[in-house]
């Protein structure tokens, strides 16, 4: 079985980072019913980077101790033996993770959002808990911390399989997908294994499989797993506010998995905030600058108690798509072209675009009405969307202009969707009012990045190197292709 061979190449691999000897001990602390005082101040102290970042973290704000700390013994007493353990095995295990080198690891694995990631859901899913008055939030944190290390791992030990996996997949859920398709196993499992492997308490390395199942429904209450699953959602807000579909995904799953109305979530979002500090100190990154940290606020209380829900989605659809067509607007395209611009510089990956542009368009217009301009603009939206992969973004750029992004896709690959498309293009037949059979033609000019020169740096340069493609292609007698020339 593939699982298997998976498996035991997870436990025959050298690559992977072994862990530093103080989280060692402290795994043994963890995994110990009867552990005293003094073996925990003893191990802590063995490591000093710990013992004051432990410190720093029994005398913030989101300890809301009214003592302070002054030394391990008082942050035991002030925190208690078992938060102490989890946090710091939740600080020395990401600690060592985050700074290891790993030998194997490919290009295209980008270690900062990781970790980001992980640590924004770890203090999503302790304010949720927070929130809701679950008891144990330190481990919800840890549990959460390491929900996703099963990524990590495939990326260690097979790295080029994964990144064709993981680069092709547009979320969380599809990548799982993906995952047992080509390996036989996601990522959740391998996480499983991988925790085992270094002896993390069962509850905890349990959380993080369950986590990736959808909860039960709420009837039992919120529990540490439902916690674990709105955090994913929670987090994917907070890291990108400016995507606001990702509210309304949020917002479901927490009113379908832990009960938790609009005003609940906002009280989270706040709790997030206050805590943020405190986290990004801990594990030394950044997630957001606290002004940013104001207007997710804003902006969330905006979405969720301002307009309702359904009135959330109409504005979500209306600021992203176009009414007459239903293709995404040329908001959304700049915003998808930004976003897609710089993941192909970060992970060295080609970006191709192309921009469509309809022949003697204003023709058609004016012989056969408005109207039947306007249904033909419908019927080159619907047969294009059908042909287009996933990942591709389509837009209608301006009146009779679309605008198609390729991501992951050199210019070679794309000669053949474009012809492709084109060909849909002319093969569509529309019926004026009069029962005239009408047809149309496009120019199409193509862009890709890196390109062979230098001479792309940021997404309007991009665009402007399409446009040119198209203004030659018009130039040239319409109803053709050109490649943006780089001389
Ligand atoms: P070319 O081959 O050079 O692109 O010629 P063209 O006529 O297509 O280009 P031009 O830019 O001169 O005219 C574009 C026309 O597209 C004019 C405008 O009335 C029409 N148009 C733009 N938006 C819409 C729309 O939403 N509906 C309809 N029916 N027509 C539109
Ligand atoms: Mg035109
Ligand atoms: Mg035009």
């Amino acid at each position: 079985m593939i699982d298997e061979s998976l498996k035991t190449k997870l436990n025959s691999c050298q690559e992977l980072p072994s862990l530093p000897a103080v989280a060692v001990k402290i795994i043994e602390l963890a995994n110990d019913p009867d552990v005293d005082i003094g073996t925990v101040c003893q191990y802590i102290s063995l490591d000093p980077v710990l013992a004051t970042k432990l410190l720093r973290t029994a005398n913030a704000p989101i300890y809301k101790s009214r003592r302070s700390a002054t030394n391990i013994r008082q942050a035991i007493s002030v925190l208690g033996t078992h938060t102490v353990i989890i946090i710091s095995l939740s600080f020395s295990l990401t600690n060592s993770l985050m700074k290891a080198a790993l030998p194997n690891q490919s290009p295209a694995f980008d270690s900062n959002s990781f970790w980001r990631r992980s640590i924004a859901t770890a203090l999503a899913s302790r304010a949720l808990g927070g929130k809701l008055g679950l008891k144990f939030l330190d481990d919800l944190f840890l549990a959460s911390l390491i929900q996703e290390i099963g990524i990590l791992a495939f990326w260690v030990i097979m790295p080029d399989e994964y990144g064709t996996v993981f680069l092709s997949s547009s979320d969380h859920d599809s990548l799982l997908k993906a995952e047992r398709e080509a390996f036989g196993m996601g990522h959740d499992e391998l996480g499983y294994a991988l925790l085992q492997k270094w002896g993390i308490p069962d509850y905890i390395a349990l959380s993080c499989i369950n986590s990736h199942c959808d909860p039960e429904p709420i009837d039992l209450g919120p529990t540490l797993q439902s916690c674990l699953a709105v955090s994913r959602y929670l987090a994917d807000y907070f890291l990108f506010p400016q995507e606001t579909q990702k509210m309304m995904k949020l917002n479901k799953a927490a009113q379908d998995w832990l009960g938790l109305d609009a005003h609940g979530l906002v009280d989270v979002i706040k709790i997030m905030g206050e805590e943020l500090s405190a986290v990004e100190d801990l594990f030394e990154i950044t997630i957001h600058h606290p002004s940013e940290v104001s207007q997710i606020l804003t902006q969330a209380k905006e979405l969720l108690l301002i307009h309702s829900l359904s009135g959330m989605k109409d504005l979500e659809n209306k600021s992203t798509h176009d009414g007459l067509t239903g293709a995404h607007n040329r908001a959304y395209f700049d915003e998808a072209l930004a976003r897609e611009f710089q993941l192909a510089q970060q992970n060295n990956l080609p970006l191709t675009i192309a921009m469509i542009d309809i022949d003697h368009f204003k023709r058609i217009n004016d012989t056969y009405g408005h109207a039947t301009g306007d249904t033909l603009l419908v019927a080159l939206v619907e047969s294009i969307q059908k042909q287009i992969r996933q990942d591709d973004t389509f837009s209608r750029y301006g009146g009779e202009e679309f605008a198609l992004i390729m991501p992951g896709t050199p210019l070679a690959a794309a000669r053949n969707l474009i012809t492709r498309l084109k060909t849909t293009i002319a093969g569509i037949v529309c019926r004026s009012g009069e029962n005239h059979l009408i047809q149309v033609t496009v120019s199409i000019g193509v862009a890709a990045y890196p390109g062979n020169s230098a001479r792309i740096h940021q997404p309007n340069d991009l665009i402007q190197a399409a446009d040119a493609a198209l203004y030659d292609a018009k130039h040239a007698g319409r109803n053709q292709i050109k490649e943006w020339n780089e001389q």
